[in-house]
């Protein structure tokens, strides 16, 4: 099963993904961790992304579409993955298309997470993140066990640079002119569900699971 997670900066696309990944046992692929990852371990890779994540501007599609492209073909993606910002262009859409296809190949789901703006830049104000292993909290809605403490590494949680109010609402414009065309791309090829990305994460995961059987 081949997913993509659609949806604003915030809406909860992660989060989704990460149950989604767990349930199917199916690998959760994150362009945004992958990146963050490079960063923290001071590649070459991560020092150009910063420039653009730092902004709230996208990464150029020429280095992210083959950091993907790479992943997909792992070993572990045979059966199928879930992935969690990417695409966010219709040229990297187009790309990924292209790849499935040569392979007989395609999408089965594009699940979009809909939440409006006015709800975004609260939870991205009070997301916290683990830079280790990837994991979201929220210091109201999702608090990990220990405040500041990620539950599964124990590491120390961060509010991420990017996540401030004024990145937010760059990357909120970001979303509208870049991103948001994905939802005809994929209405258009019969694949995409759409789901209210406002309620409780379990209630926004059991419509999820039932749009998947
Ligand atoms: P969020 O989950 O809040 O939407 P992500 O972790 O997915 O954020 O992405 C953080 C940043 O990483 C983005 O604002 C962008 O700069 C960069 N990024 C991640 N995925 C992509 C992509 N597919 N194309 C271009 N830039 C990307
Ligand atoms: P995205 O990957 O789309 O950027 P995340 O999954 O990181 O979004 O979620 C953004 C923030 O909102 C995080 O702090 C997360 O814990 C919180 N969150 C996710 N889903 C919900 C929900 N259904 N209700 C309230 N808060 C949520
Ligand atoms: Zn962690």
């Amino acid at each position: 099963m081949k997913i993509i997670m659609l949806g604003a900066p915030g809406a909860g696309k992660g989060t989704q993904a990460k149950m989604i990944a767990e349930r199917y046992q199916i690998p959760h692929i994150s362009t945004g961790d992958i990146f963050r990852a490079n960063i923290k371990n001071g590649t070459q890779l991560g020092m150009e992304a910063k420039k653009y994540m730092d902004q709230g501007l996208l990464v150029p599609d020429e280095l992210t579409v083959k950091i993907l492209l790479d992943r997909v073909a792992q070993e572990d993606c045979k059966n199928g993955y879930v992935l969690d910002g990417f695409p966010r262009t219709i040229p990297q859409a187009e790309v990924l298309d292209k790849a499935l296809a040569e392979l007989g190949e395609a999408i089965d789901y594009a699940i979009n997470v809909d939440v409006p703006d006015e709800n975004i830049v609260r939870r991205m104000s009070g997301r916290r993140a683990c830079l280790s292993c990837g994991a979201t909290y929220h210091v109201e809605h999702i608090p990990p066990k220990q405040e500041g403490v990620c539950d599964n590494c124990g590491q120390a949680l961060v509010l991420r640079d990017d996540d401030k109010p004024e990145t937010v609402q760059n990357r909120l414009k970001v979303y509208h002119e870049q991103t948001q065309p994905l939802i005809d791309f994929y209405t258009a090829k019969g694949v995409l569900k759409t789901v209210d990305g406002t309620v409780d994460m379990k209630d926004v995961f059991e419509a999820i699971v039932s749009i998947l059987k």
